[in-house]
C-alpha cells in the first residue's frame, strides 16, 4: 500500500507543500503551523463580529473566519473590515460559504480567502438514492463546475485563497450514491473542485477533510495526501487546514481534537489548524497553539532508521487493529480479542502496602462504572519484591480484584510471588543477552507474562526488539508482550508493530506506556497524552494503555477512557458531537449543550448531535443515534440518526422532547 502522504513512517518529516497567501499570513511551505478560530456572533452585527475578532487576535488567532450565510451578510464584511482597520487589527479573514454561491462572489471582495463547502457549495442534499451513470456522474460534476468556475476567476483576478472544506456529514447525494460516506467519497468530493481550479490555472488552494470521528477525519486527510501527491508526483503539494469538527467541550472536545489533529501533525500532514470546541471562540486557541507546540517539539529529524522489514499498518487508510494473541490472567486478557485495556502505572511499590491499598481502592471507587484492569508497580531491589504479595493482597481486602504487573530492570533476580500478573523487564539496562535469558527463563518457569519494555533513541529500537524476542524463544517463552519509551512514542510504537510483522511476531500485543512530562500544566499532560496514545490508537497499534503520573488513579483511568473514547476504541459514556456555534447559529449553543449533557450524560453508549444549524447536521447525525438541530430562531427539529422526526418545536420544550424520544427508543435508563 502506497503511503505517499509521509516521507517516512518512523521520523517526523513535514509534508511538503506550496505557500499560499492569505493576505500577509503565509500557510503552508515553510511557514509555522497557522493557528485559526471562527466568530461566533451574528455577521450583520459589525462591532459585535468586529469585537470578537480583536478579541481571537489578541490571544494568538493568525486567520479568523466569519460565516456569511447571505448576500447581506457578505455585504456586511466590507463595514467589519473597515470597523477592523479602524481599530487597526490586522488579520486575514476568511468568509464561510454553505449554499450560496452568490454570497462567495461578493465576499471574495472583502476577505482574504473563501471557505465553500463541496457537498452543498453546488448541490442541495435531499438524501435521495439514485443511480448514475457514468455519462449521468459526468453532467453532475459539468454543473458544479459551471457554478464553482466563477467564483474560481474572481478569486484568481483578487489574489485570494479558496478552501476546499470537506465535511464527511455533508456530503452531496452524487459522491453517497457513488462513494458512500467514506474517506474516500471526501477525498473524491474534494478533487471535483480542484479539477475546476486547475483547469483555470489557480492554485492558492487549502483543503481540509474535517469529521467530528477521529479515525474517518485521519483517513481522509491522508488518503487526500497521497491523491495529490500522485497526481503531482515530486512536486510539493497543497496545504491542509486541519481540524476534528464538532469535537465538543471540555476535556473530551480537547481530547478528541489532540487526538485528531496530533495524529496528522505527527505525519507532517497540517498548515494550518483549528480546534473546534462549544465554547466561547477565544477558549479554542490556546488549546490549536498547545497542540501545534506539543506535535512540532522534535521538528524535522533525520535519523537512521533500518527498514524494519515490514509495513506498521496494512492499511493507513482504514482503522485496522492489529490482530493479537490473548497473554495474561484469564479475566483480564490484553489482545485484539478484547477491548483495549486500561491500567494505571503508580511508580515505586509502595512502603505502606495496606494503607496505599485502602487507598487506591477507595479512590478508584470514584469512577464505579470504569474499570481498572490492572496496576503497574516499580521494583528497584530485592527486598521490595516481599511487600508486592501484602499490597497485593490489601487491594484484595479492601475489595477488589486488580491484576499487578511489576516493572523490573533485567538483573533483578527475583521469585515472583503468585499476585504477580506479569513482569515489565526494562530491555535498556541489559548490558548482555544473558541477562535477558535470565529474565526470560524466570518468566518461563513461574509461568508469568513478560512485557519487554524495549526504552531508547529510535534507532536503537529495533535492535533492543530483536534481542528480546530471541531471548523469549531461547526460553520457550509465548507469553509475551511489548511497550516502547522513545523520545518519539508514534514513531517508536510503528517501528515495533512493523518488526514485529517481519519477525513473524505480529501477533505479540503492544502496551501504550505514557509517562507524564513533569514540566507539562494539567492540560498539556492531557492534550499530551492523547495525542501521542491516540496517534498510535489511530494507527491501530495498542492493545493496553497505561498513564503515569496523572495524580490520583482515578484520574488517570478515567483519562484514559476518556482518550480511548475520543479514539473510537471504547465507549465508556455518552458520545456529544455539538458543534462549536458560528454566526447561523439559533440558539445558545454552550448553554444548550449544558443542559443536554445535565439530562443525558449518564447514558452509556448513546450518541447525541447537538446542532445550530442544519449546514453539517443530518449528514454528521449520520454517526449519532439523535440529533437536535436549530431550525430557525427559537425553533428545534429533533432527528433519530439521520430522521427527522420531530419537526420545529419551541427550544423550550425540546429538551423534554429529546428524552421523550431517546425513551421511545428503549435508548433511556434512569440516571443512579
Ligand atoms: S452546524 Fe454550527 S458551526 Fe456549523 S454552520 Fe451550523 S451553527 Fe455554524
Amino acid at each position: 500500500m502506497a503511503l505517499h502522504y509521509l516521507t517516512n513512517p518512523f521520523a517526523p518529516h513535514r509534508r511538503r507543500t506550496r505557500e499560499v497567501h492569505v493576505g500577509d499570513v503565509g500557510i503552508g511551505g515553510s511557514n509555522p503551523i497557522r493557528i485559526q478560530s471562527m466568530t461566533t456572533t451574528d455577521t450583520r452585527d459589525t462591532q459585535g463580529t468586529a469585537d470578537q475578532t480583536e478579541l481571537l487576535v489578541s490571544v494568538g488567532c493568525e486567520i479568523v473566519r466569519i460565516t456569511a450565510p447571505s448576500l447581506t451578510d457578505a455585504e456586511n464584511l466590507a463595514a467589519i473590515r473597515e470597523e477592523l482597520d479602524r481599530r487597526k487589527v490586522r488579520v486575514p479573514l476568511v468568509a464561510d460559504i454553505h449554499f450560496t454561491p452568490n454570497a462567495a462572489m461578493v465576499a471574495a471582495q472583502y476577505v482574504e480567502k473563501i471557505r465553500i463547502n463541496p457537498g452543498n457549495f453546488a448541490d442541495k442534499k435531499k438524501f435521495a438514492v439514485l443511480e448514475y451513470t457514468d455519462a449521468a456522474y459526468a453532467e453532475e460534476i459539468e454543473r458544479v463546475a459551471e457554478k464553482f468556475r466563477p467564483l474560481v476567476q474572481r478569486c484568481k483576478e483578487l489574489g485570494r485563497a479558496i478552501r476546499i472544506g470537506t465535511n464527511h456529514g455533508s456530503l452531496s447525494d452524487r459522491i453517497m450514491n457513488r462513494f458512500g460516506d467514506t474517506p474516500a467519497g471526501m477525498v473524491e468530493s474534494a478533487l471535483e473542485f480542484v479539477d475546476v481550479c486547475e483547469s483555470e490555472g489557480f492554485h492558492d488552494i487549502v483543503f481540509s477533510m474535517k469529521s467530528s470521528n477521529t479515525q474517518v477525519a485521519v483517513q481522509a486527510y491522508r488518503l487526500l495526501a497521497t491523491r495529490l501527491a500522485e497526481r503531482s508526483p515530486g512536486e510539493p503539494s497543497y496545504p491542509f487546514h486541519v481540524g476534528v469538527t464538532e469535537a465538543g467541550d471540555g476535556e473530551d472536545g480537547r481530547i478528541k481534537s489532540a487526538i485528531g489533529i496530533g495524529a496528522l501533525l505527527v505525519d507532517g500532514i497540517g498548515d494550518t489548524i483549528r480546534v473546534s470546541l462549544t465554547e466561547p471562540p477565544e477558549e479554542e486557541v490556546p488549546v490549536a497553539s498547545a497542540i501545534a507546540s506539543i506535535c512540532s517539539e522534535n521538528g524535522d529529524v533525520t535519523v537512521e532508521v533500518v527498514d524494519p522489514g515490514a509495513p506498521f499498518t496494512a492499511d493507513p487508510y482504514a482503522h485496522n487493529r492489529r490482530v493479537t494473541r490473548s497473554v495474561g490472567p484469564t479475566d483480564t486478557d490484553i489482545g485484539s480479542n478484547h477491548p483495549v485495556r486500561v491500567e494505571v502505572d503508580l511508580g515505586a511499590v509502595p512502603s505502606d502496602p495496606k494503607q496505599t491499598a485502602e487507598t487506591l481502592v477507595r479512590n478508584l471507587k470514584k469512577y464505579p462504572d470504569l474499570e481498572c484492569e490492572g496496576v503497574a508497580v516499580h521494583v528497584s531491589d530485592p527486598n521490595s519484591v516481599r511487600s508486592l504479595q501484602a499490597f497485593s493482597d490489601a487491594i484484595g481486602d479492601a475489595g477488589m480484584s486488580i491484576p499487578l504487573a511489576v516493572c523490573v530492570a533485567p538483573d533483578l533476580v527475583a521469585q515472583w510471588p503468585a499476585c504477580v500478573a506479569r513482569v515489565v523487564i526494562r530491555t535498556a539496562t541489559a548490558r548482555d543477552d544473558a541477562l535477558l535469558d535470565a529474565a526470560a527463563k524466570r518468566c518461563a518457569e513461574s509461568r508469568t507474562p513478560l512485557e519487554w519494555n524495549i526504552c531508547g533513541d529510535i534507532e536503537e529500537i529495533s535492535d533492543r526488539l530483536d534481542r528480546a524476542l530471541e531471548a523469549s524463544a531461547r526460553a520457550e517463552l509465548d507469553e509475551i508482550l511489548v511497550s516502547v519509551e522513545s523520545s518519539l512514542p508514534v514513531h517508536a510504537a510503528r517501528l515495533v508493530a512493523a518488526r514485529l510483522e517481519a519477525r513473524g511476531a505480529s501477533d505479540v500485543p503492544i502496551v501504550l506506556r505514557h509517562r507524564r512530562l513533569a514540566d507539562d500544566s494539567d492540560e498539556t499532560a492531557v492534550l499530551r497524552a492523547a495525542h501521542v496514545l491516540g496517534a498510535s490508537l489511530c494507527d491501530g497499534i495498542g492493545d493496553a494503555i497505561a498513564l503515569e503520573g496523572f495524580g490520583e488513579p482515578a484520574r488517570a483511568v478515567d483519562l484514559s477512557y476518556r482518550i480511548l473514547q475520543g479514539a473510537r476504541l471504547r465507549t465508556s459514556r455518552t458520545e456529544f458531537i455539538s458543534c462549536p456555534s458560528c454566526g447561523r447559529t439559533l440558539f445558545d449553543l454552550v448553554e444548550t449543550t449544558e443542559r443536554i449533557k445535565a439530562r443525558t450524560g449518564h447514558l452509556v453508549g448513546v450518541k447525541i448531535a447537538i446542532m445550530g444549524c442544519i449546514v453539517n447536521g443530518p449528514g454528521e447525525m449520520a454517526d449519532a443515534d439523535f440529533g437536535y438541530v436549530g431550525s430557525g430562531p427559537g425553533r428545534v427539529n429533533l432527528y433519530v440518526s439521520k430522521d427527522l422526526v420531530v419537526r420545529n418545536i419551541p427550544d423550550d420544550t425540546a429538551d423534554d422532547r429529546l428524552v421523550e424520544l431517546i425513551r421511545e427508543r428503549g435508548r433511556w435508563v434512569d440516571p443512579t
